[in-house]
């Protein structure tokens, strides 16, 4: 039984149909809909209502490989003991593995009430169709926030021509992924499209009318708001699991096979935390990447197989004209990091390439795919080649090869 039909859970489903597994497996959706690809939400899908939702799967897919599929029915309780798990609707289900592949959850102001007409996040595609009707009915957004998805909102409702102010506590954008150098490229870009960027700004009280959030205090003073979308990112969704009894910290605790602390348990996705190979850092990643490549090893744990997951992260988010990619994570809590610019082929494209000593750790692009590209298999490969080199954008990074 797998509980959560994101990216994580589909891609499951196709690799235990691929192993001939599909008819033992039983797909948990707390959705209405069926697995779909979430990243569109705060971009193509956002900014056009004719822009359809993309189903990782057809309907009639599910059916050939004989999966059961328990949509918009989630899962309220896991019994371990005797192996079942209860749906809202009533059912009563029995497993004999369970995979967790819950996700994560947009992470809300304690003190906001969290039902406000003008107040959104983003992170369903019902979240998604209320927020693109709300951005357009409005002429000023507020986005709290500077991660990826405050930024990619940002982007998209300037795109349909809105006035965006992006309010962000800390002295920088996106400090959690990425380097200070792709922060200030990002912000100059932001600013430069005309969206009002503020930063280390200090966000008091609220004032609401009836249902609806007027006014936010900021940096002391009274800041009118029209709509508001929170992009303060995400929390693991672990409630059942912690329920459960299975080890949580920050995440569902695996092992490097997605191995809970029970071994009838598997979890993958957003919700789990696991040792990364690379950097040897225990952490939990939001990235289609990481979803599908956990839902792969889970898939040859279930099969029988011990097949370590040693992937690579990488990711990518779309913020109007730009594409960032990134592969590898940001080398941190060390003196000996040195970074290195790469010049692109036109004036908006460049990578950032980071070296712990001698060793080609993470690049960062921005529209320079074939960088990434490249890059992604210079670290999977432990190639490094001489920065100097490298950098010489005559010749293509993948000529280090
Ligand atoms: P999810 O895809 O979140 O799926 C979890 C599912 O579990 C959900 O459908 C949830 O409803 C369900 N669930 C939870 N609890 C229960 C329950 N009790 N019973 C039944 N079902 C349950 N990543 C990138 O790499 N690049 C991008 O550009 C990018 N853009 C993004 C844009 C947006 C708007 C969002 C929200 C995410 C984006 N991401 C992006 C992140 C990426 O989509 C996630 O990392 C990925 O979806 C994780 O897959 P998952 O299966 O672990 O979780």
């Amino acid at each position: 039984m797998i509980i959560g039909g994101g990216h994580a859970g589909a891609q499951l489903c196709g690799a235990l149909a691929a192993a001939g597994m599909g008819a033992q497996v039983q797909l948990v959706c707390e959705e209405p809909d069926l697995p779909y690809h979430r990243p569109p939400l705060s971009k193509a899908y956002l900014k056009n209502a004719a822009e359809p939702l993309q189903p990782h799967r057809a309907e009639a897919w599910y059916e050939q490989q004989g999966i059961t599929v328990h949509r918009g029915d989630p899962a309220l309780a896991i019994d371990p003991v005797h192996r079942t798990v209860q749906l809202r609707s009533g059912l009563k289900l029995a497993y004999d593995k369970l995979v967790l592949a819950t996700g994560s959850r947009a992470r809300h102001l304690p003190h906001l009430p969290n039902d406000l007409v003008n107040v959104a996040s983003l992170r369903s595609a019902a979240d998604a169709q209320r927020l693109r009707a709300q951005i357009e009915a409005a002429l000023r957004i507020t986005v709290l926030g500077g991660g990826f998805i405050g930024l990619e909102i940002a982007a998209s409702a300037r795109a349909a021509g809105k006035a965006v102010t992006v309010l962000e506590s800390a002295p920088r954008l996106l400090a959690r992924s990425v380097s200070p150098e792709l922060a200030e490229h990002v912000l100059q870009t932001h600013r430069a499209n005309g969206v009002d960027l503020r930063l280390g700004v200090a966000v008091g009280e609220f004032e609401i009318t009836g249902k609806r959030l007027t006014a936010l205090r900021v940096d002391g003073y009274r800041e009118p708001v029209e709509m508001m979308v929170l992009g303060i990112g995400a929390a693991p969704e672990h409630a059942l699991a912690t329920q459960a009894g299975l080890h949580c910290d920050n995440g569902i605790i695996v092992d490097a096979q997605m191995q809970t602390s029970d071994p009838h348990v598997l979890a993958i996705g957003d919700c789990a935390s696991f040792d990364e190979h690379f950097s040897g850092r225990r952490l939990r990643l939001e990235s289609v990447q990481n979803a599908n490549d956990q839902a792969r090893t889970a898939a040859a744990t279930l099969a029988g197989r011990a097949e370590p997951y040693r992937a690579l992260p990488w990711f990518w988010s779309e913020q109007g004209a730009m594409r960032l990619q990134m592969a590898g994570l940001m080398p941190t809590g060390s003196d000996d990091i040195t970074r290195y610019r790469r010049a692109g082929a036109n004036a908006g494209s460049f990578s950032i390439l980071h070296y712990q000593g001698d060793r080609l750790a993470c690049v960062e692009s921005v529209n320079s795919p074939l960088d990434h590209m490249a890059a992604r298999k210079l670290i999977e490969t432990g190639r490094s080649p001489a920065p100097a080199t490298a950098c010489d954008s005559a010749t293509p990074l993948k000529d280090h090869l």
